[in-house]
């Protein structure tokens, strides 16, 4: 198959998937997701999504049917159908099917699975990315993986405007995270980056960052930084799924970074190695 769509046991491709209205997530966006993506028919650190995703749904309390290890069978069987071996991974679980209302439906309503694979690879490590900054309008739950996007899409979309790659949230002086990813800083060879409170993704891949910098001896602090601490980095260091450890070259139109070659060297030959080991990809 060239693509994929799954809900509740159903799969098919996308275009023909039909999906009923009263799916919460169409009014309320009530649902949590997690991605990843595959080389070789093999999927990137699926342990780390399939266990963020547990925590998502738990914090916003929706039970997933299936246990981690059916839903990570479920998974590879699904890109398994999927021609192309390198794949966007997607899935989803919404708070089941009932009449518009606010208020959680009863508790025996089953939630639904969603899967959606496209092809699709990780970017080119060794770009650069260009970025601009947004205020973070967000509200107070960004720690949850969930489906309230639309301050994220709307960041992203004004990054494209601007022929960017990605926007920067910042609270007043105070960075945050990306529209789609975490950002983190090389300064006098430390790596800062945002604690992981209720404004900020958990990242699977700012945790293997963090982890390529302890193997590496690279101190690590875990506190809030500025916007001026972002300008003046010797790196500024873009992750995710997609983009395992990018670094930018612009900000606002100012350059940045280009300072720590060789650190950030280190962490982008860690980052590429273990998607290397984990996927086969070359
Ligand atoms: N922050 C936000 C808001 C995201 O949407 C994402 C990825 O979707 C990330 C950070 C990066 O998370 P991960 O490294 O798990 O892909």
């Amino acid at each position: 198959m060239e693509n994929l769509g799954y809900y509740n046991g159903s799969f098919g491709l996308i275009e023909d998937m039909k999906i009923p209205m009263n799916d919460r997530v169409c009014y309320f966006g009530d649902g949590v997701y997690d991605a990843t993506y595959t080389a070789n028919h093999l999927i990137y650190s699926l342990d780390d999504h399939v266990d963020r995703f547990f925590n998502s749904a738990k914090m916003i309390g929706i039970p997933i049917v299936p246990s981690k290890k059916d839903l990570k069978n479920l998974l590879q069987e699904m890109v398994n159908k999927v021609d192309s071996p390198e794949q966007f991974l997607y899935w989803q679980v919404t708070r089941g099917t009932a009449i518009r209302n606010h208020a959680y439906p009863e508790s025996d309503i089953p939630s639904n699975l969603w899967i959606m694979i496209k092809p699709g690879s990780i970017k080119d490590i060794y770009q650069k990315f260009k970025l601009i900054t947004v205020e973070d309008t967000r509200y107070f739950h960004c720690n949850i993986k969930t489906l309230n996007l639309l301050p994220n899409v709307m960041a992203s979309q004004k990054a494209a405007e601007a022929g960017c790659d990605e926007a920067v949230f910042h609270r007043e002086d105070r960075v945050t995270e990306c529209a789609h990813s975490n950002i983190s800083i090389l300064k006098n060879g430390v790596l800062r980056t945002a604690p992981l409170d209720n404004l900020v993704l958990p990242g699977i891949t700012r945790g293997h960052l963090l982890h390529f910098c302890r193997q590496n001896g690279i101190p690590v602090d875990e506190s809030p930084f500025t916007l001026n601490d972002l300008m003046d980095a010797d790196e500024v260091i873009v992750t995710s799924a997609g983009a395992l450890c990018i670094a930018a070259s612009e900000i606002d139109g100012f350059p940045v970074g280009g300072k720590a070659p060789d650190l950030l060297n280190i962490l982008q030959k860690s980052a590429l190695k273990k998607f290397q080991q984990e996927t086969g990809a070359l």
